[in-house]
C-alpha cells in the first residue's frame, strides 16, 4: 500500500493529460501521470492525428506524382510496399512518443502504467496488466481520459471490420471498402485508402458530408473527389452486414443496392470515456460519458479537474492541450481560464478544408449579419503555379462591429494557413487590419489578405 499523497495525479497520457502534467511539473508541483498504455501520447499520437497524417502524406505524394504527369514529369507506375509504409508510420509515432517519455523523465513526472478508477474523492485504484491493484492518493486530480470509437452493435466481430485504430494498421489494401460515417475521420481514412488504390463507398445517415463545414467548401471538395468514390450514400442507414465468401454483403435503406466489400471501416463517431472511471466514488457523475466542468476546467469537486475529449466537443487535440494548461495552472494556484473565442478545425482530406469561428451557413441560419470576403484561388498566381486554382479563402466580418468572426479555406496547406485567421479573430481584427497587412507574394497565404480586401470593397479612405 502506497501511503504517499501526490500533490497532483493526472489520469490519461494523451495531449490533454501530458500537457497538463508537464505544465504542472514546470510550475513546481509533484505530479503522477497514470496511463493504461505503455506509451504516452494517447489517441492523437498513437492511433489518431499523427499516424493518420503519416499515411495521408504518403498517399498524397503518390497521387501528386500521378498528377505531375500533366505538368511535365512522368514517373513509372507506383509500387506499394505496405511493410515499409507501416514502418514509416510506426517510426513517426515512436519518435514522438519516445520524446514524450523523455520529457516526463526530465520533469520528474512519475509515470504509472495501469487503468485508474476512483475509490474516493482523494484516492484512485490503479490496476496493472497483471491485475494487481494499488491505491494512489492525491490532493488534486486532472481527468484526461479521452474518448473511444463507437462500435455499431450489429456488425460481425471480424478483423476485416475495423475502427480508425484498425484502419491505421493498414491490414491490407482492399479492392472495395465501405466507410460508415462521412465525418472528418471517415473521409481522412477514405482519402488514405483510395490514394493507395481502394474503391470506396461512403454511407452517411445525415444529409451531408463533413457536418459543420460550409456547403460551398464541401461542394468544391466533392468535385475534386468524385474519382475516389463509387457511391456516397447520404441520408442513408446501413441496415445489415453479413459475412460472405468474398467479403461482406452490406444492405442499406433508401433504395440503395446491396454491395460486397472486403474491408469495412466504422467511423460513426467517438464516445467520451467518463463512464469508465467509477466517478460516483468521487461524488461525480457523467452525462453519456462527458464530465461537466467550469471555465477553469473544475468539476463539481473543487479538487478534481477534467479536460479534453472527456469534457465535450470539439474532440480535438489542440483543444485538449489548451484545457490541460489551464487546469494545471489553476491546480498550481494560478489564475487561468479556458475561454477561447474560437477553436479551429481541419479536415485533412485532399484538398484540405480548414475552418474556424462563424461559418457562412450558420450566419445565414441564425440571422447574423455579416460581410463576406471571398477570394477564389483561380486568381492567385501561386495557386495556379501549384495546380491548386480550385481553392477558396473566405472571411466573415460582423456587419455591426466590423470584426472578423470566422473564416474557411480549402486547398493544399489550408490547415497550416488557418492560424492567421484564428489569431486575427482572437485579436478582434477587422477587414482593414487584415487587408492592409502586407502578405508575402506569391503565396497561398496571400489569399487571406485578398479575401479581407474583397470584404473592404473599394473603400481606401483612412478612418
Ligand atoms: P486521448 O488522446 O484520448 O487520451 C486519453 C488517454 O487516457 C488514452 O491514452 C487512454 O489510454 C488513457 N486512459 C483513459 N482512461 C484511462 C484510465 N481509466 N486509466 C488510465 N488511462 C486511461 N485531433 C486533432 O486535433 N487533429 C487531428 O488531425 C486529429 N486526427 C484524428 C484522427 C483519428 C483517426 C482520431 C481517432 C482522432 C483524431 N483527432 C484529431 C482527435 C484527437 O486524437 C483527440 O481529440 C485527442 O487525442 C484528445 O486528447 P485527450 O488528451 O482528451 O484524450
Amino acid at each position: 500500500m502506497n501511503t504517499e499523497i501526490m500533490e497532483l495525479v493526472v489520469i490519461g497520457g494523451g495531449p490533454g493529460g501530458y500537457s497538463a502534467a508537464f505544465r504542472a511539473a514546470d510550475l513546481g508541483m509533484q505530479v503522477a501521470l497514470i496511463e493504461r498504455e505503455e506509451t504516452l501520447g494517447g489517441v492523437c499520437l498513437n492511433v489518431g492525428c499523427i499516424p493518420s497524417k503519416a499515411l495521408l502524406h504518403v498517399a498524397a505524394a503518390k497521387e501528386e506524382a500521378e498528377r505531375l504527369s500533366k505538368h511535365g514529369i512522368r514517373f513509372g507506375a507506383a509500387e506499394l510496399d505496405l511493410d515499409a509504409l507501416r514502418a514509416f508510420r510506426h517510426d513517426t509515432v515512436s519518435r514522438l512518443t519516445g520524446g514524450l517519455a523523455q520529457m516526463a523523465r526530465q520533469r520528474k513526472v512519475q509515470r504509472i502504467i495501469g487503468n485508474a478508477r476512483f475509490a474516493g474523492p482523494n484516492v484512485l485504484h490503479v490496476e496493472d496488466r497483471a491485475g494487481n491493484v494499488s491505491a494512489v492518493s492525491f490532493q488534486m486530480c486532472i481527468i484526461a481520459a479521452g474518448s473511444s470509437p463507437i462500435h455499431l452493435p450489429f456488425l460481425p466481430d471480424d478483423p476485416r471490420i475495423v475502427d480508425s485504430t484498425g484502419a491505421l494498421e493498414l491490414p491490407f489494401i482492399p479492392k472495395r471498402m465501405l466507410v460508415i460515417g462521412g465525418g472528418i475521420i471517415g473521409l481522412e481514412m477514405a482519402t488514405v485508402y483510395s490514394g493507395l488504390g481502394a474503391r470506396i463507398d461512403v454511407v452517411e445517415q445525415t444529409g451531408g458530408l463533413l457536418a459543420g463545414v460550409d456547403r460551398d467548401m464541401v461542394g468544391i471538395w466533392m468535385k475534386r473527389n468524385s474519382h475516389r468514390f463509387d457511391r456516397i450514400m447520404l441520408s442513408t442507414r446501413l441496415e445489415s452486414v453479413e459475412a460472405a465468401p468474398e467479403g461482406f454483403v452490406a444492405r442499406f435503406n433508401n433504395g440503395h443496392e446491396p454491395a460486397t466489400y472486403d474491408l469495412i471501416l466504422q467511423a460513426a463517431g467517438r464516445r467520451p470515456n467518463g463512464d469508465r472511471l467509477s466517478l460516483e466514488a468521487a461524488g461525480l457523475q457523467s452525462n453519456g460519458g462527458f464530465i461537466a466542468v467550469d471555465s477553469q476546467m473544475r468539476t463539481a469537486q473543487p479538487n478534481i479537474f477534467a479536460i479534453g475529449d472527456v469534457v465535450g466537443q470539439p474532440m480535438l487535440a489542440h483543444k485538449a492541450v489548451h484545457q490541460g494548461h489551464v487546469a494545471a495552472e489553476v491546480a498550481a494556484g494560478h489564475r487561468a481560464v479556458f475561454e477561447p473565442l474560437v477553436i479551429p478545425s481541419v479536415a485533412y482530406v485532399d484538398p484540405e478544408i480548414a475552418w474556424v469561428g462563424l461559418t457562412d451557413d450558420a450566419a445565414r441560419q441564425d440571422g447574423i449579419e455579416v460581410d463576406v470576403g471571398k477570394f477564389p484561388w483561380a486568381a492567385s498566381g501561386r495557386a495556379i503555379a501549384n495546380g491548386a486554382d480550385y481553392g477558396m479563402t473566405k472571411l466573415l466580418f460582423s456587419r455591426e462591429t466590423g470584426r472578423l468572426l470566422g473564416g474557411a479555406m480549402i486547398g493544399p496547406g489550408a490547415g497550416d494557413m488557418l492560424g492567421e485567421i484564428c489569431l486575427a479573430t482572437e485579436l478582434g481584427a477587422d477587414a482593414t487590419d487584415i487587408g492592409r497587412t502586407i502578405h508575402p507574394h506569391p503565396t497561398l497565404g496571400e489569399t487571406i489578405g485578398l479575401a479581407a480586401e474583397a470584404a473592404m470593397g473599394s473603400c481606401t479612405d483612412l478612418p
